[in-house]
C-alpha cells in the first residue's frame, strides 16, 4: 500500500467538470489500495478575485467587493448544484460556503473602515479561496463515496510570520502532521487540504506565496512519507518549450529536481520554485499529470540527472523584465560595490533573477521584474551617491525590453562545447545577445537577448532540444 499526496491545482477545481475528474482520479487510487491525501488550490481566478476585493475595499469601494462576494458564491453554488443532488448534504455545504463568505464581507468591511490592508489581512482575505474549494471537494467525494473531510492547513502547516510568502516552521508542522493527519488516514479518511495557506504560532492565517499550493503538496508529502508526490494540473507534463512560442513543444517523460527547479525559477510556470525543496530532502518522486487527460502518464521528477547524451532538455523564458547596468571606469579593484549595488535591491524589496560581470570590472548588470525597475535604480543611486559623485560609477541604466532565455539540461555539466553551441545557434540566426550567466550548478545556461528576438531564438534553441528528447526516447 502506498501513500500518495495529490495535489490539484486551480483549474482542476475549476469546473464541475474538473471536480468529477478529481473524485474519479481519487477514487481509482484508493481501488488500487493507495492511502490518498489531496491537496487543492482555490477555484482558478478565486484568489485574484479575492485580492481585488480587498483593494476595493481599501478604497471604500463597498459596491466592489459585496459584487465579488456575490460572483464568488455563485460560482461555488452552480458547481454544488451541479454535483450534489438536493439532499439534506448539499444543504450543509451551501450554509458553510454562505457562512465563509459572510466572513469574507466582514473582513473587507474592516478593511474598508481601517482605509488599508496589511499583508496579515490579505493572507486571512485569500485564505477563503481555499477552504471554500476544499469543503466542495471533499462534499462531491463523498456523493462519490469516498469516506472524505475537508481540513484547513492552518491546523497542521505552521509558519513564521512573513505574511504573503511564509515558510514553514518544519518541526511544528511535522509534529502536526504526524499527530493529527496520519491518524485521519489510519482510519481510512481521505483528508481534503486547503493548499496555499498556514499559520503562525499566534494564530494568523499566513500564506506560502502565489502559486504555493505546489509547495503545500510538498510539505505534506515530505511529512507524511509519501511514496509519491502527484501535481495534477491542466497540461500533460513538464514540457521542452512554451508551447504558445514553438508549437513543437513535447512532454518531457523524465526530468531531475534540480533541472525542473532551474526551469521553475526561470519562468515555466509548471512548479512553484519552492516545491522541490521538501520532497528532494527525502528523496521522494514526484509527477506533474493532466487532471482533464488522466491516461497521460504525465513527467516524472527525480533525483537523479541523466546519463543519456541528453544535453539541453528544455528551453524556457522570462518577460517582463528588466536589466540594470552599473557601469563606470572608477569600479575597477573597488570592493564592494556589487555587494552594496545587490543589498540596495534587496532592501528595496526586488528579486534578482539574474546578474553577469565583465571581467574588465567596468560594469555588471542585473535584471529585476519590470515592476521593480525604477525604485531599485533610485535605490542603488542612492547607495551608491558618493561614487556617482567621484565619477567612479558613470550611470545606473535600466533597459526593459529584454528577456531572459534559459536553456536547461544536467548533461551540460562538465561537458564542453555546450555554451558553444547555444551560443553558434543564436549567432546563425543573427541574434544578439546582451549578457550571459551560467550558474554553478552547470544544469542551466541563461543569457538576456532583446525581447523582439524572444520566439527566433526559443525556437532555435528548441531544435537542440528536441534531438535530445528523441535521443532519450530510443
Ligand atoms: N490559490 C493560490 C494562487 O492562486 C495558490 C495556488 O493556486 O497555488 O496563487
Ligand atoms: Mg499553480
Amino acid at each position: 500500500m502506498s501513500v500518495i499526496t495529490m495535489k490539484f491545482g486551480g483549474t482542476s477545481v475549476g469546473s464541475a467538470e474538473a471536480i468529477s475528474n478529481v473524485v474519479a482520479i481519487v477514487q481509482e487510487s484508493q481501488q488500487r489500495g493507495d492511502e490518498v491525501i489531496v491537496v487543492v488550490s482555490a477555484m482558478s481566478g478565486v484568489t485574484d478575485a479575492l485580492l481585488k476585493s480587498v483593494r476595493l475595499a481599501a478604497s471604500g469601494d463597498r459596491w466592489g467587493y459585496l459584487s465579488i462576494s456575490q460572483e464568488l458564491r455563485e460560482r461555488h453554488e452552480e458547481v454544488i448544484h451541479q454535483l450534489i443532488p438536493p439532499n439534506g448534504s448539499r444543504e450543509k455545504l451551501l450554509a458553510e460556503i454562505a457562512s465563509l463568505l459572510d466572513q469574507h464581507v466582514e473582513f473587507c468591511q474592516a478593511v474598508s473602515i481601517l482605509g488599508e490592508a496589511t499583508p496579515r489581512i490579505m493572507d486571512a482575505v485569500v485564505s477563503y479561496g481555499e477552504r471554500l474549494s476544499s469543503r466542495v471537494v471533499a462534499a462531491v467525494m463523498r456523493e462519490g463515496q469516498l469516506n472524505a473531510a475537508a481540513y484547513d492547513a492552518s491546523q497542521f502547516v505552521i509558519t513564521d510570520d512573513k505574511y504573503q510568502s511564509a515558510t514553514p516552521l518544519w518541526e511544528e508542522t511535522q509534529q502536526r502532521i504526524s499527530h493529527q493527519l496520519v491518524p485521519l488516514l489510519r482510519q481510512g479518511i481521505i483528508p481534503v487540504v486547503t493548499g496555499f495557506i498556514g499559520m503562525t504560532l499566534d494564530g494568523h492565517f499566513t500564506t506560502l506565496g502565489r502559486g504555493g499550493s505546489d509547495f503545500s503538496g510538498a510539505i505534506f508529502a515530505a511529512c507524511m512519507n509519501s511514496d509519491e508526490l502527484i501535481i495534477w494540473t491542466d497540461v500533460d507534463g513538464v514540457m521542452t518549450a512554451d508551447p504558445r512560442l514553438d508549437r513543437r513543444a513535447r512532454v518531457l517523460p523524465y526530468i531531475s529536481y534540480s533541472e525542473v527547479g532551474e526551469l521553475a525559477f526561470y519562468g515555466a510556470k509548471v512548479l512553484h520554485p519552492k516545491t522541490v525543496q521538501p520532497i528532494l530532502e527525502k528523496g521522494i518522486p514526484c509527477r506533474v499529470r493532466n487532471t482533464f487527460n488522466p491516461q497521460h502518464p504525465g513527467t516524472l521528477i527525480g533525483q537523479n540527472g541523466e546519463t543519456t547524451s541528453t544535453v539541453i532538455k528544455a528551453v524556457t523564458s522570462i518577460r517582463n523584465v528588466s536589466l540594470l547596468t552599473v557601469s563606470g571606469r572608477g569600479m575597477l579593484g573597488v570592493p564592494g560595490i556589487a555587494g552594496r549595488t545587490f543589498l540596495a535591491t534587496a532592501k528595496a524589496g526586488a528579486n534578482i533573477l539574474m546578474i553577469s560581470q565583465s571581467s574588465s570590472e567596468q560594469s555588471f548588470c542585473f535584471t529585476v521584474t519590470d515592476d521593480m525597475a525604477d525604485r531599485v535604480k533610485t535605490a542603488i543611486e542612492n547607495e551608491l551617491g558618493e561614487e556617482i559623485a567621484r565619477r567612479n560609477i558613470d550611470r545606473v541604466e535600466i533597459q526593459s525590453d529584454i528577456v531572459i532565455i534559459t536553456t536547461v539540461g544536467a548533461g551540460m555539466r562538465g561537458i564542453p562545447g555546450v555554451a558553444g553551441r547555444v551560443f553558434t545557434v543564436l549567432g546563425n540566426n543573427q541574434i544578439n545577445v546582451v549578457a550571459i550567466a551560467q550558474g554553478s550548478s552547470e544544469c542551466s545556461i541563461s543569457f538576456i537577448v532583446d525581447e523582439v528576438n524572444l520566439e527566433c531564438a526559443v525556437v532555435a534553441l528548441h531544435d537542440l532540444a528536441l534531438e535530445a528528447v528523441e535521443e532519450d526516447t530510443r
